[in-house]
């Protein structure tokens, strides 16, 4: 009893400090999030907002996620207007201090529209396709605005900062080429997807996109748009459709069941699929899904 009071005593007195000294970091996403703990370990106390298995264009507003800002030190966004929800958060915060990072900055974003599109294009990719992080390619440059946006609120660890990511990053490029040649069988290979998040990815494993079941990002299919991407299934003999976890089965399942194709869900997100799952967890999650399907 003695030792558990000394014990209690001892972390009264510790933990105030150690508290007071860590960074509080919001991110909009759980991708961001766990990039910023392998960069911010011990010093840092994480929270997203979204879910990993939500649609990342629709987050709808709560007061508790103002209050997780309220005394946040920095926030890191994805960008390219897919988070637009997390500046309303911020703005709700009313936190004057807090300092917003857009992770999107090192990227060079796909498929930026070369015309004005009208609103029946759908309004989600105006500035290019956001989905950006689920490549690995990514890796690099989102770790990149992390490591400077926690080096400019917590300048005297910035060090140790930078020897995490470096440290994240050798694990990376360790991993990664067993998980190319795991994939290897999906180069060249097409597949239709719900909503045209994949295309980073898509590039990193050499897959291709030629049609997706929305007709355009956040344009649900028509009957007819249905039968073009039935008749371009059976002329390519195309084996997977993927879905992401938040949209309807009813449509891909149709689809499915006319062309002999088999729906898999890939998630986006870190987390989506098994919660508490490490980045090379959840990546070769979607390639072994991917696998089994055009087994
Ligand atoms: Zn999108």
């Amino acid at each position: 009893m003695k030792q558990i009071l000394a014990l209690v005593a001892a972390l009264v007195v510790a933990l105030p400090m150690s508290i007071s000294a860590r960074i509080t970091v919001v991110t909009s996403t759980s991708d961001l999030a766990y990039f910023a703990k392998m960069i911010g370990g011990d010093f840092i106390s994480v929270e997203s907002i979204a879910s990993p298995k939500a649609d990342l264009h629709y987050v709808e507003m709560r007061p508790s996620y103002m209050v997780k800002v309220r005394d946040a030190d920095a926030v890191f966004k994805v960008g390219l207007e897919l988070d637009m929800w997390m500046d309303r958060i911020v703005d709700g915060s009313r936190n004057n201090h807090v300092k917003v990072f857009d992770c999107a900055r090192y990227i060079t974003p796909m498929e930026v529209p070369t015309f004005k599109a009208d609103a029946s294009y759908g309004d989600l990719h105006r500035f290019g396709n956001p989905h950006y992080w689920i490549s690995p390619a990514s890796v690099e440059p989102i770790t990149r605005v992390i490591l400077e946006g926690l080096s400019l609120v917590d300048p005297a660890r910035s060090s140790f900062y930078a020897g995490n990511r470096d440290a994240f990053l050798a694990t990376l490029d360790k991993e990664l080429p067993a998980i190319k040649t795991e994939a290897a069988p999906l180069e060249g290979v097409e597949i239709i997807t719900y909503h045209n998040s994949w295309p980073y990815f898509a590039e990193y494993f050499g897959i291709k996109l030629p049609g997706f079941i929305e007709k355009y990002p956040g344009v649900g299919p028509s009957p007819s748009h249905m039968r073009d991407i039935i008749d371009l299934i059976k002329q390519d003999h195309i084996k997977v459709i993927a879905m992401e976890p938040y949209f309807e089965k009813r449509v891909p399942e149709k689809i499915a069941e006319m062309t002999g194709a088999t729906v898999v869900t890939l998630y986006p997100s870190i987390g989506g699929r098994n919660e508490g799952e490490s980045y090379i967890d959840w990546l070769r999650g979607n390639v072994k899904a991917l696998l089994a399907g055009i087994k």
